[in-house]
């Protein structure tokens, strides 16, 4: 018999075509607003894949997009999903201080709320921000009354990572209940690789997402944390041609292939919303050691 099926954190970081870090050198933060805007079709395919698989997920959306979607925040809301930050304008929390990085997430919660008519309660940073040179990062988000963020990828990446942070729940701070859920990685000959979604997820076959996911699941009797982005599903996104080579080829691979992938993802396995996720893990959270 198969062993009771754990819920696994389903998370989609709601931001346009344009708002990636790997286009930031090409395309300005002044231009955005000269863009063609594809988010909320791309949103409204996501939210229809999770209702044929009846699941709920947790949409980390950028304040720039909440201020400019309001019925498309009130469509995620109605249709079961959590609503929740993924700061204002996607700089990078490394790129701030903690009086800026306030700032940021208090102006993005703010616009996120009015359009959703909602409380936010998650934040996961845009491109995996915190790590160690953000101490209060954390300090911001528990006295802004945060209950959990999924910000940290445990992992060495070339444009990320935080490679010694737990790899499951922790709590950053000894005196705050806040807990950090960490995007899922794997084990693989005693290293840990990224399994957690986005461009891994639609350039790897999906056969190792459902290997890692099953390792974390069976073996570490824990959830995963998956994510993906609304453009993922987009073939027909505006090609952005003097990107850099290698975001070129991240960024675009295997567009087509995505939605059928997810499909059969969503399917396979039990997902559910990130702040369920953080209430059931919150007694395991480990404090972070100093
Ligand atoms: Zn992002």
């Amino acid at each position: 018999m198969a062993a009771p099926s754990i819920v696994n954190g389903l998370s989609v970081d709601v931001e346009d075509w344009f708002q990636v870090g790997a286009f930031e050198t090409v395309i300005a933060r002044e231009a955005w607003d000269g863009l063609a805007l594809r988010v909320e079709d791309n949103v409204l395919r996501v939210l229809d894949l999770f209702a044929e698989a009846d699941v709920k997920a947790t949409f980390f959306t950028l304040g720039w997009v909440a201020q400019r979607n309001g019925a498309l925040m009130r469509r995620i809301v109605e249709a079961g999903h959590e609503l929740a930050s993924h700061g204002f304008d996607h700089a990078r929390v490394f790129t701030f201080d903690r009086k800026t990085f306030a700032a940021d997430i208090l102006r993005a919660r703010k616009t996120i709320e009015d359009a959703g008519g909602v409380a936010v309660t998650g934040y996961r940073a845009p491109s995996f921000s915190i790590d160690q040179r953000t101490p209060w990062a954390y300090m911001e988000l528990a006295e802004q009354g945060y209950a959990y963020s999924s910000s940290v990828a445990p992992v060495a990446h070339d444009h990320y990572g935080w490679r010694e942070a737990p790899r499951f729940a922790f709590r950053p701070l000894p005196w705050s209940d806040l807990i950090e859920i960490p995007v899922t990685t794997a084990m693989l000959g005693g290293r840990r690789v990224a399994a957690g979604g986005g461009g891994f997820f639609r350039v790897l076959p999906y056969g190792f997402s459902r290997w890692a996911i099953r390792q974390v699941n069976r073996r570490e009797e824990r959830p995963a944390v998956f994510y993906f982005h609304p453009w993922e599903i987009d073939p027909g996104q505006p090609r952005v041609a003097d990107a850099p080579i290698r975001s070129k080829l991240r960024h675009y691979t295997n567009l087509d292939r995505m939605a059928p992938k997810l499909r059969e993802l969503v399917h396979e396995f039990a997902w559910g919303r990130m702040d369920l996720i953080a209430h059931r893990e919150a007694a395991r959270a480990v404090p972070l050691a100093a």
